[in-house]
C-alpha cells in the first residue's frame, strides 16, 4: 500500500493523457498545475486551497490560470503559423475568439491580449455579445465575426463598428437576413462586410453535430448563395461580400468529418469567387475538440487527431481545392473556443461526507443466542468463502438477503436482525468482489457488485451550475482527488451535489477503454477536509450554469505565474461567488421586505412572551446577516484539520 506514488497516481487517473501538459502530480501527493506548459512552473493546487481559505474563500471555487489560457491561444496561432509555413499556403491565419464560450470580461480580454501578434479577434452570436464585443476590440486588423439570427439593432450596431473602421463581418444565416442587412446599410449610408454561412452536406458525428448538414438551424443552400450572389449584385455591392463560413458542430470527434466539410467548404468559396467576389475569408467555424478523457479516439468525450494535424489538414485541404481551381489562397479565419478555454479553469469542491453501504459496522458480526436461522446462516456463509466458491457465496449471500427482506414484509424479522443480515452481506460481497480485483476475467455480476459497492461522496457543488454539459448532454470531465495522491484511493465512489435533485450528480467518469461509474477516491475521514478537482471545466461549463436550488455562481480566484512570488504565483483577483441575498433578488424576492416580515415575526414573538427582546433582535441580526453569505454550504466549523 505504502508503494503507491505519484506515477501511479498519474496512470490510475489518465492525467498524462487528458492534461494536455498543463497538469501532474507532485512527490507530495498533490496536482500540480504547470500553467505554461512547462514542467519549470508547477503551481500546487493545495497551497491555492490553503491561499483560498485564509482569504476566507470558502467552496466550490472555480480557479482560473490566465497563463493557461494565454498559452492555448498561442499554441493554436502557432499551430496555424507552423502549418502555413511548411505548407507554402499563400495567405494568413486569423483566428477569433467565440465568446459565448466564456463570456466573463477577464477571460475575453486575456484572450484578446495573448492574441495581439496573431490579430486574434472576437465572435460574437447575440446582441449583448456584440456590444461588449466592440468596446473591448481595439485592434483594426483583428476580426470581428457576427454569427447567429440578427434583428435590426443588431445589425446597426455592427454597422456602427464598421463606421468606427472596425473589420466586422455580419455572416448571413438566411437569405432574408441580407435584404435586410443591405436596406439597413443603404439607411446608414455604410457598406457592409458580408458573410454567408453555407450549409454543408457533411456533418459531424458526436454530440452536437446537428449544427452541421443538411437540416441545420443556420446557413444558405446552394440555391439561396446563387440568390444571395444576385442580390448583392443588384445592388452593386458585390464586392462587400467578402467571407464564406460554416460551422459543423462543437467537439467533432474524427478529423475526418473535418477535413470533408473543410473541402466542400473550399468548393463553394472558389465558386462564388468565381462568381465576380472578391472573397477575402474562408471561415472553418469551431468544432476543434478538446480529449477530455484522454483516450485519443472519436468517443463523444474524445478527439482521434491533435490540434497540429487540425491546423495542417486545414491548411492543406483549402490549398488543395483553391490550387484546383486557380482561385487565391483565402485568409483561413477559425472560431474555436472549447480548445481555447477548456483547460484553464478547475473546479475545487469539498467532500464533505460520504454514503458507504457498509457504514454500519466493519467489525465482524458473531452469531448470538436466540439469533434467527437467517442470521445463523449468513454469518456461517461468510465464515466459508474460499477462493473455489466466491462466486456461489455471492449468490447464497443474496438469497438469504432476499429472504431476509420477504420475512421482514411480513413482519416476522426485527430491525436489528435485518441490520446483522445486511451488515454481514455487505461484508460479504466487499470480500468477493476484492477476491476478483485484478483478475483479468470478471464475471459482469461482480463488476455490477462493486458499483453498488461504491461510496457517493457528499459534494458541495451544484452540478446544474457548474457541469451543466455532464448532466444535459453526458459529457465526461475528468475528475480526482486534489491530495493525498501517494496513498492507494482503494474505495470507489460517485459524486452526487447538494441539489435537491437526483440527477444532481456525477456517475460516469473518463476512462481509457470505457466510461467508469466509479471513481477510485480515499477513504473519506470526518473532520478531515478532502477536496475534488474537475477538471477542464472552462468551456461552456463555468459561465452557463442555471440557477437550481438558488445555488448561483461560486467563488473564483485567478491567478499569474509570477516567478518573483515565494509560491510562484500570484492571485490577481477574486470573484465572490453569490450571496443569498443576491439570488433572492434575481428571482423577484426583495431582501427588504423578506427581513421586514421576520421582524414583524419576531415583534410578535416578543409581545407573546415567547422570546426576550434581546435574544430575538440577535436572531433578527443572524437572518440579515445570512442575506449576505455564500449560498453554498460551509463546513470550516465541522473540520478539525
Ligand atoms: C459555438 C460556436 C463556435 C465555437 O465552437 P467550439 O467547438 O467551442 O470551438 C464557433 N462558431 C459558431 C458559429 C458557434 O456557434
Amino acid at each position: 500500500m505504502s508503494d503507491f506514488g505519484r506515477e501511479d497516481a498519474i496512470a490510475l487517473y489518465n492525467v498524462d493523457r487528458w492534461g494536455g501538459g498543463y497538469f501532474t502530480v507532485n512527490k507530495r501527493g498533490n496536482v500540480t498545475v504547470m500553467p505554461n506548459g512547462s514542467s519549470d512552473q508547477k503551481i500546487d493546487l493545495t497551497e491555492i486551497i490553503r491561499e483560498a481559505k485564509s482569504r476566507n474563500l470558502s467552496f466550490p471555487l472555480t480557479v482560473r490560470f490566465h497563463d493557461l489560457l494565454r498559452d492555448r491561444v498561442e499554441t493554436i496561432n502557432r499551430a496555424f503559423a507552423d502549418a502555413i509555413a511548411e505548407s507554402g499556403y499563400q495567405n494568413v491565419y486569423r483566428g477569433v475568439f467565440p465568446i459565448k464560450v466564456n463570456q466573463l470580461r477577464e477571460v475575453v480580454e486575456e484572450i484578446l491580449d495573448a492574441g495581439k501578434p496573431w490579430h486574434f479577434g472576437i465572435e460574437a452570436g447575440s446582441k449583448p455579445e456584440l456590444i461588449a464585443a466592440m468596446a473591448l476590440h481595439s485592434d483594426p486588423e483583428s476580426l470581428i465575426i457576427c454569427n447567429g439570427y440578427k434583428d435590426t439593432s443588431f445589425i446597426r450596431n455592427a454597422l456602427v463598428a464598421r463606421k468606427l473602421g472596425k473589420i466586422v463581418i455580419l455572416v448571413v444565416e438566411k437569405l432574408e437576413e441580407l435584404k435586410h442587412i443591405l436596406k439597413v446599410a443603404a439607411d446608414m449610408n455604410v457598406e457592409p462586410m458580408i458573410g454567408l454561412r453555407v450549409r454543408l452536406l457533411s456533418k459531424g458525428a458526436g454530440k452536437w453535430a446537428t449544427s452541421g448538414g443538411e437540416n441545420a438551424k443556420f446557413g444558405l443552400s446552394t440555391a439561396d448563395l446563387v440568390r444571395a450572389s444576385d442580390m448583392l449584385a443588384e445592388n452593386g455591392l458585390s464586392q462587400a461580400l467578402k467571407l464564406v463560413h460554416f460551422h459543423v458542430g462543437s467537439q467533432v470527434p474524427d478529423i475526418g468529418t473535418i477535413k470533408r466539410a473543410v473541402k466542400e467548404a473550399s468548393r463553394f468559396y472558389a465558386k462564388l469567387s468565381k462568381m465576380g467576389h472578391q472573397i477575402e475569408y474562408l471561415d472553418v467555424g469551431g468544432g476543434l475538440g478538446v480529449d477530455y478523457d484522454g483516450s485519443r479516439t472519436t468517443f463523444d468525450s474524445s478527439t482521434n487527431y491533435s490540434l497540429n494535424e487540425y491546423a495542417r489538414d486545414i491548411v492543406y485541404s483549402v490549398m488543395e481545392v483553391c490550387n484546383a481551381e486557380h482561385v487565391a489562397h483565402p485568409t483561413i479565419v477559425s472560431e474555436s473556443g472549447r480548445a481555447i478555454v477548456a483547460h484553464h479553469s478547475v473546479l475545487i469542491v469539498e467532500t464533505f461526507g460520504s454514503i458507504e453501504k457498509n457504514s454500519i459496522s466493519t467489525d465482524t458480526v458473531t452469531a448470538e443466542p436466540g439469533d434467527p436461522p437467517l442470521v445463523q446462516d449468513i454469518i456461517e456463509l461468510s465464515e466459508n468463502i474460499g477462493k473455489k466458491n466466491r462466486l456461489e457465496s455471492l449468490h447464497d449471500a443474496q438469497e438469504i438477503r432476499e429472504r431476509a427482506q420477504s420475512m421482514f414484509d411480513l413482519g416476522m424479522l426485527d430491525l436489528r436482525a435485518k441490520a446483522r443480515i445486511e451488515t454481514v452481506y455487505w461484508q460479504i460481497a466487499e470480500e468477493v468482489v476484492a477476491m476478483f480485483r485484478g483478475m483479468r476475467y470478471i464475471p459482469e455480476e461482480v463488476k455490477e457488485m462493486e458499483v453498488a459497492l461504491g461510496d457517493q461522496f457528499l459534494c458541495n457543488f451544484s452540478v446544474f451550475q457548474s457541469l451543466l454539459d455532464h448532466w444535459a448532454l453526458g459529457q465526461l470531465f475528468p475528475v480526482m482527488p486534489i491530495s493525498r495522491l501517494n496513498e492507494l484511493p482503494d474505495r470507489n465512489a460517485t459524486m452526487v451535489d447538494i441539489t435537491c435533485d437526483s440527477d444532481g450528480k456525477v456517475s460516469k467518469f473518463v476512462d481509457l477503454q470505457d466510461v467508469k461509474e466509479t471513481l477510485p477516491v480515499h477513504r473519506w475521514v470526518p473532520g478531515e477536509p478532502y477536496y475534488m478537482g474537475f477538471f477542464l471545466v472552462g468551456a461552456y461549463q463555468d459561465i452557463m450554469g442555471d440557477m437550481h436550488n438558488l445555488f448561483g455562481r461560486v467563488n473564483e480566484m485567478h491567478i499569474y505565474l509570477d516567478e518573483d512570488e515565494d509560491a510562484g504565483y500570484y492571485v490577481e483577483e477574486v470573484l465572490p461567488g453569490s450571496t443569498i441575498g443576491q439570488v433572492l433578488t434575481l428571482t423577484q424576492w426583495d431582501t427588504n421586505e423578506l427581513a421586514r416580515r421576520i421582524k414583524a415575526q419576531v415583534d410578535a414573538a416578543i409581545k407573546g412572551d415567547r422570546l426576550k427582546p434581546n435574544e430575538a433582535m440577535k436572531l433578527l441580526d443572524d437572518y440579515e446577516k445570512s442575506l449576505n453569505t455564500y449560498t453554498y454550504l460551509n463546513f470550516d466549523d465541522q473540520n478539525t484539520k
